[in-house]
């Protein structure tokens, strides 16, 4: 397979994972590591069904790996990710050596390979990536967008229900 041809494969299962979050109601965000061709990692983000705040989906893909390698080295893997990795999971990604991060959209808030900080690439720590951005990253930020936008209008929605529910025992209270 051709590199770039590759890169939207995995990538495309990396999104695969970050559907699976979305169906639980998490923020829909997934991540795949593949070694010779073979995923070897494979999560989604699951941050409200587990309420763990590290249960971020490039880190249980590093920890699936690492018991698939035997190794805490991730060497000769790339790691694909929806979104731009936070600072916890970009030092995950230091910490274990991964050579090649993938992702797809840019997280203007929180990213810390490009956008907020350079993790990946600093010459002051002993490790760093090549590091590919903007992979199907229109499929994968309109994912999230999607997300947060049907949550938002849920949201909405539950305050007038709140709003209506009042008002009715409001009413009540008032012909008593
Ligand atoms: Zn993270």
């Amino acid at each position: 397979m051709e590199l770039f041809e590759r890169d939207r494969t995995y990538m495309l299962a990396a999104m695969e994972e970050a559907k699976k979050a979305e169906t639980l109601g998490e923020v829909p965000i997934g991540a795949v590591i593949v070694y010779k061709e073979e995923i070897i990692g494979r999560a989604h983000n699951l941050r409200e069904t587990s309420q763990n705040a590290v249960t971020h989906a490039e880190l249980m893909a590093i920890q699936q790996a690492c018991e698939a390698m035997g190794s805490w080295r991730l060497e000769e893997t790339t790691l694909y990710v929806t979104l731009e990795p936070c600072p916890m999971c970009a030092g995950a990604i230091l910490q274990s050596r991964i050579p090649r991060v993938v992702y797809g959209a840019r997280d203007l808030k929180a990213g810390c390979v490009d956008s907020l900080y350079r993790l990946l690439n600093d010459s002051r720590f002993n490790h760093e990536c090549e590091v590919v951005e903007g992979v199907l990253a229109e499929a994968c930020g309109e994912m999230l967008t999607s997300f947060f936008r049907s949550l938002r209008e849920r949201k909405k929605a539950e305050k007038l229900e709140r709003r209506r529910l009042a008002a009715e025992y409001g009413n009540e209270n008032d012909t008593n």
